[in-house]
């Protein structure tokens, strides 16, 4: 590559999103550089241009899960089946860098997802590590990427639809442990609980409710698995009660939690029947305390919370795999309707910040 790299960077918190050029990145060995196809609005970003993460490392290029098309390689770069990447190869990569698989965490806990040294694409690295953000026309891959090559059949864009969220709500239907048949409730119907909803349908959950808000993205929940929508007009209590008279008196088997409002999870305490299971997959950022009856909601109901954070190369090479099968019947390539160009991704930003789109791409080379 030669020439001037263009990246929307986030200058610092709640400071417009400006298009600046960067030199052109030169691989290290075991590197390549990514041309980037597609990139996506997560509401991480949200978060990161909102300053609500700790420890990010200002100048950033925001962009985590990115899909492009390889070039630069240096040396030989092979997938997990020890084939080479070629130059021209339609790829994607797990942001997730330099876990260390030497600490408790990595080896011991095998929780590798709280990892200390783990580094994120977009995220933890800033614009001054080097080009490693998505919002870019160009990504620098670093040796030890963990890169997957689009399976044949699988457009760009529905990946990327799928996206994060796809990973997060992977990770999440795992930890849910769900059985053939089980009712589900999934709160939250953004990209994690919309992907959520899927997953829980391929998993062969029965009844699925949707709750959460605006309509549309109701009715969209519809289309991705869910037997059942409330909205977040009806209260609280009132869904709860409906929930429980759709369960012979009980709540559901299991509930996920998307939704990111702390008082979900008590809600989502609320929905659970005794014995059942709650994993918390919402609460990506710290929007402080919220009121739990432990007694009545935890203890005597016996119920099992699970909390469930970032995704490892498991969730994200299966993540690749599921929307290769399923994107027949899976609309996640809608959720990637709304495109922006690199002079528009704070228009993205806000659009998704605004709820406006329930997902909006970056499309730095469009
Ligand atoms: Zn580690
Ligand atoms: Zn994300």
């Amino acid at each position: 590559m030669s020439g001037p790299v263009s990246a929307a960077t986030m200058p610092a918190p709640r400071e417009p999103v400006v298009v600046r050029e960067y030199a052109s990145p030169d691989p290290l060995p075991g590197g390549a550089i990514l041309r980037t196809l597609y990139s996506e609005v997560c509401g991480t970003d949200v978060h990161l241009h909102e300053g609500r993460l700790a420890g990010v490392p200002y100048p950033l290029i925001p962009g985590h899960v990115s899909v492009g098309r390889l070039t630069d390689i240096r040396g030989t770069i092979r997938d997990i089946e020890g084939v080479p990447f070629r130059e021209g190869d339609v790829v994607t990569f797990l942001d997730v860098h330099e876990t260390c698989n030497a600490c408790y965490q990595c080896l011991v806990a095998k929780q590798s997802t709280r990892c200390p040294h783990r580094r994120v694409y977009g995220i933890t690295y800033g614009a001054n590590d080097g080009l490693l953000g998505g919002w870019s026309e160009a990504i620098w891959m670093k040796p030890g990427v963990k890169i997957v090559r689009m399976p044949a059949g699988l457009p760009p864009e529905t990946f990327i639809g799928g996206g994060c969220g796809l990973m997060t709500a992977l990770h999440a239907v795992d930890r849910a442990d769900i059985r053939l048949g089980n009712s589900v409730a999934v709160l939250g119907v953004g990209p994690v609980g919309q992907s959520a909803i899927a997953l829980a349908s391929l998993s062969g959950a029965g009844e699925i409710v949707a709750i959460g808000a605006p309509a549309d993205r109701l009715e969209f929940a519809t289309r991705m698995g869910a037997t059942s929508v409330l909205g977040l007009d009806v209260p609280p209590d009132e869904r709860a009660a409906q929930i429980r008279a759709g369960t012979g008196g009980r709540g559901v088997d299991v509930v996920i939690e998307a939704a990111g409002a702390p008082e979900a999870v008590g809600q989502a305490l609320d929905l659970v029947r005794d014995g059942g299971r709650v994993v918390i997959c919402g609460q990506y950022t710290d929007h402080g305390p919220t009121t739990i009856n432990p007694h009545s909601q935890i203890n005597r109901k016996h119920v099992e919370i699970r909390g469930c954070w970032g995704s490892d190369f498991s969730h994200f090479y299966r993540a690749v795999d599921l929307a290769a099968r399923h994107a027949h019947r899976v609309p996640w390539a809608d959720m990637a309707a709304r495109r922006f160009d690199l002079a528009h991704a704070g228009e993205a930003l806000a659009a998704v910040a605004e709820r406006r789109v329930l997902k909006a791409v970056i499309v730095p080379n469009g």
